[in-house]
Parts: C-alpha cells; structure tokens; sequence
C-alpha cells in the first residue's frame, strides 16, 4: 500500500512563525502537538517528495524518509518556502554519498530552473542531478504505476505555478496549494478525473480569501463544486492543508469548521493511504 505523508502543514513562515507574538502563535507554542507546524512538503511512497522548503531535512529525520531513494521531486513554484534548492548543494560527492546512477529528477517551471541554477550552477549530473520544465496537462510519468498530471494554480502570475494531480494504480489524489479558487484551465484538466482524495490549500483560515489562497469558507465551497461537477467521488477523503497563524484558527478551531462539512484538517505527520 503506498502512503502519502504531510510532511509540513503551514504556510510560509511556518507556525509558531519565528518571530510572532500572536495569540495563535503563543496558543501553539503552549499546546504543541498538532499545533507545530512546518513548512508544507509531501512525500508518495518512498520515492517521489513534493517541494523542498527550509523544512526538507527535518523531515526527512523525523518522519525516516528515505531521501536517498528519492527519484522525483515535484516543485509547485519557486517561493522559498516551497523551494529552497541550496539544500541541494549537499548532495554532490564530500557532503553525501549517491551513487552514480542514483539520479534525482527535479520538475518544475522556469523559475525553479533558474533557483536551481543559482544554487548549485549547471552542472546538474555533478549532484546528480536532471531538470524536466512542467507543462499543465502533461503527464509525468513516475515510475512503480504512479503519474503526476501538473495543473496551472491560481497564486502567483508572475510564474505558471502549478499544483499535482497523482495517479497511483487506480486511485487517484490531488494535491492543491498554493492555489486559490481554480483556474478555468484547472477545471479543463480536472474534468477528465474522479478524485478519491484531496488535500487543499486552506492558508487563510477564518479570513475571507478567494484568490492566491483559500480561507475555510470558501474550501467548503470549492468541495461542494467539485462535488456538483463529477469530479470528486461521493466516498472521498477532503483534507485541509498549508495553514498561517494569521488565519487565526488553531488546529482545534480549524476542526470545529471543518468537521460538519467531512472535512479533515492536516497536520505534520499525517499519513494518508492511497
Ligand atoms: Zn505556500
Ligand atoms: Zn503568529
Ligand atoms: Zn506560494
């Protein structure tokens, strides 16, 4: 059975954010727990980890992920909490031994291109390394039965930011932040599945918020109309996920939202059969 992991369930400044003094910051400080977390990164079975933020490392040691079978990491954009490829310096020869034909395949979109430059040059098989630029639509095929179809995300139009629709044998998972309501160019895509499972952008919390990112309410929404449009199963799993303390709802005022509508709210940790 393959599982995927929320590695990290918080926004960019991760919660408690470093220097806040804010009631939800202080609240999680005092509670721990599910209140503590890091920057959003997802793992699908041993080989493939979605984004690469300031939290890989920890994650990988304290969730035991197997970072040396890695074969695919799928970046959805370059914002550094997503994205942080000077971790990456560390896997050329003298930091970490990878064998040579342990190559790990980084996909995403121009921009990530040009970080990935940045941090560690253009000689990618050096670190073991290769780039695949993602087109919306096209398929990635990532070995073990398992796909990722990109789709465009409505976030940050200065990149064609993208989230990940993930296909394991039949079962199908969509993974969607940072994203606000879809794009007309989402649907088109989507239309063509039936979802089992969905972990969705949720970062505004009980903050009215449409567009770049959700708060709750219009989460809700967003199920109902996947729901309407054939998209998502009636058996589903719905997982709210990427949460800022600016929101404003703790991990246990985001369950009192979310829990009459069947919807669950992620956490570091959690791990989800597919
Ligand atoms: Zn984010
Ligand atoms: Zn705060
Ligand atoms: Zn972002």
């Amino acid at each position: 059975m393959t599982e995927f992991i929320i590695c990290g369930s918080a926004a960019a400044e991760a919660w408690p954010a470093i220097f806040c003094n804010c009631r939800c910051c202080q609240e999680a400080f005092a509670r721990g727990g599910k209140e503590i977390r890091t920057r959003t990164t997802y793992h699908l079975g041993d080989t493939v980890h979605i984004d690469f933020g300031p939290d890989a490392c920890t994650q990988m040691q304290r969730f035991r992920l197997p970072f040396d079978r890695l074969k695919h990491l799928l970046i959805t954009h370059s914002h550094q909490d997503h994205w942080l490829p000077s971790e990456l310096c560390y896997r050329r020869p003298g930091f970490s031994v990878v064998d040579e034909e342990n190559i790990l395949t980084v996909h995403g979109n121009a921009r990530v291109r040009e970080k990935l430059e940045a941090a560690v040059g253009d000689d990618f098989p050096f670190y073991r390394l290769r780039f695949e630029e993602v087109r919306p639509g096209r398929p990635i095929d990532l070995g073990d039965g398992m796909r990722a179809v990109p789709v465009p995300a409505n976030h940050d139009r200065k990149e064609m930011c993208v989230f990940y629709l993930l296909q394991v044998g039949d079962r199908v998972l969509l993974q969607a932040n940072d994203t606000g309501w879809f794009l007309d160019s989402a649907w088109e895509i989507l239309r063509d599945y039936e979802i089992d499972i969905v972990v969705m952008d949720s970062t505004s919390g009980k903050i009215e918020s449409r567009e770049g990112h959700l708060g709750c309410r219009w989460v809700v929404a967003l199920r109902d109309e996947m729901l309407a449009q054939g998209i998502l199963k009636t058996e589903h799993r719905f997982i709210a996920n990427h949460f800022s303390h600016n929101g404003g709802w703790l991990h246990t005022e985001l369950e009192e939202y979310f829990a009459p509508h069947g919807i669950e709210v992620g956490y570091d940790g959690m791990r989800i059969p597919v």
